[in-house]
């Protein structure tokens, strides 16, 4: 099984070059007689991976030699000098993840339907798409090939899932021996090379909480600031996850971590300077609990893990209010000045068209007033809901909030981001008004479909209104016209 994911990637790791798909008009490329599908496979002599190591090489030089292997396979060096801000005009492939060697008991891969997209079911575990992208790695696997690289080229900070310090928990975790699970001296030595580390924990109830959970905090703290924070997530349980060893994440256990670890990041808090141990958002809402203040999150170290997401949507929501209080004070002043004037006269205010762009699909709203249904996932709606409310009796508009029941993925998973286009289908009877409004999220990054394979179109077209592509700051413009 192993054999079969890790092939592909050892051989696109192995293959020398970066390809180029795309050289831009004009550019110093286009000059060099670059084209697309031309493979680069030396900068100055020194090999070539992928473009990270081809950004890594060019950084800062100015003389440069290229060695490229055009698509017929003929090779030839290109010499050339450049200034230093000079760019390239080049596009590359996308890097193709290497994949992991471990059998999470937890593993997402382990709760996906059998039709679930391709995509959902590679194991990424690689250093390039942490740094990158702020994937997670159990560094477990890790080459030391990738240890150097990581040192060499500075790709700092790495994401690295630790999940439990002690190292038998770890390994059961991860499904692999003591040996492999043990990242101990791996670690010192990244943090030696002062390779910056955000830790992340996926929480399992009787397995990695209480007395591990608060000693792998310790352990990670005593290596602030290296080790900048760590992330508490709730292991998420598709119906398709039967395995008997994982019990499912209660109300109740939401409540006990976070009187738990509260005591811990108060004591962080006093040693540390910073809250450095983060819970998900979903073990708040979970636990019926507050949401912890914008000072408790610092500058959201771990926002794209769902750790404060909460927090920035009301904080970006707040903006709203505000320029609707600032506008209000603008119209006050201009009422007192007409009264001023009132021999004046003066125009009435041009209507300015609100614009609202899905993906294909274009509507034009006179500003003021809107009528739809926007629709999220249920562990988002009340906070959702309550925004909107306030905002309708504000600007006089009627929005709803439809709650979306995530039957594809069905027991504990209820946010957005999974939710397929069966599940927003299953919904259309409950739209109200002109439009409705999607979580772009929803949507495949690089293709309109959604994570079922259903295309947007077909989604489209089960609606008996509009429908639109939205994420949070989409959502924030739409409101403050
Ligand atoms: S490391 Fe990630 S991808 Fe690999 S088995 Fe564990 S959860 Fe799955």
């Amino acid at each position: 099984m192993y054999e079969f994911a890790v092939t592909p990637a050892v051989t696109q790791l192995r293959r020398p070059g970066v390809i180029i798909t795309e050289v831009a008009r004009g550019s110093l490329g286009e000059e060099l007689e670059l084209e697309p599908n031309d493979r680069i496979v030396k900068v100055n002599g020194r090999p070539v991976r992928d473009y990270l190591d081809f950004r890594f090489q060019t950084a800062g030089e100015t003389e440069l030699v290229f060695q490229v292997k055009k698509a017929n396979g003929e090779t030839h060096e290109i010499e050339f000098d450049r200034d230093e801000s000079e760019d390239l005009g080049l596009m590359f492939e996308q890097i193709v993840p290497r994949q992991c060697a471990n059998e999470c008991l937890f593993c997402f891969c382990k709760g996906n339907p059998d039709d679930a997209r391709p995509s959902l079911f590679v194991r990424d575990e690689d250093i390039r798409l942490s740094f990158l992208y702020g994937n997670y790695t159990t560094l477990s696997s890790i080459t030391e090939d990738e240890m150097k690289r990581i040192i060499e080229q500075r790709l700092s900070p790495q994401y690295v899932s630790v999940h439990a310090t002690d190292l038998k928990t770890r390994a059961y975790l991860l499904g692999v021996d003591e040996a492999r699970a043990d990242i101990s001296q791996k670690l010192e030595r990244l943090l030696a090379a002062d390779i910056e580390i955000h830790a992340q924990i996926v929480l399992c109830p009787e397995i990695n909480d209480g007395t591990i959970l608060e000693q792998t905090l310790r352990d990670l703290a005593a290596h602030y600031p290296k080790i900048v924070s760590t992330a508490i997530v709730p292991v998420a349980l598709t119906r398709y996850n039967t395995d008997e060893r994982l019990s499912r994440v209660t109300p109740e256990f939401c409540r006990r971590t976070i009187t738990q670890v509260e005591n811990l990041q108060d004591e962080f808090r006093t040693t540390l300077g910073v809250t450095f141990a983060f819970l998900g958002d979903e073990i708040y809402l979970k636990a019926g609990a507050e949401i912890p203040t914008r000072e408790h999150y610092g500058n959201y170290p771990q926002i794209e893990d769902g750790v404060g997401m909460i927090r920035s949507f009301l904080e970006q929501f707040q903006t709203v209010f505000d320029s609707a209080a600032t506008k209000d004070r603008r119209t006050e002043a201009v009422d007192l000045a007409r009264q001023f004037f009132k021999n004046v006269r003066t125009r009435p205010e041009a209507r300015v068209p609100a614009r609202l762009e899905g993906a294909t699909t274009t509507l034009d709203f006179p500003s003021g007033r809107l009528f739809g249904t926007i629709l999220t996932g249920e562990m988002f709606a009340p906070i959702l809901t309550e925004q909107i409310e306030r905002f309708n009796r504000m600007s006089g508009s009627a929005l709803t909030v439809v709650a979306v029941p995530n039957t594809y993925f069905g027991g504990d998973v209820s946010v957005a981001g999974l939710l397929s286009g069966r599940d927003l289908l299953a919904v259309s009877g409950s739209v109200v008004g002109d439009f409705v409004i999607i979580p772009r999220v929803t949507i495949k990054s690089d293709e309109p479909i959604f994570i079922d394979g259903m295309s947007y179109e077909e989604v489209k077209s089960g609606f008996p209104v509009p429908v639109f592509d939205l994420d949070t700051d989409g959502l924030i413009k739409l409101l403050q016209n």
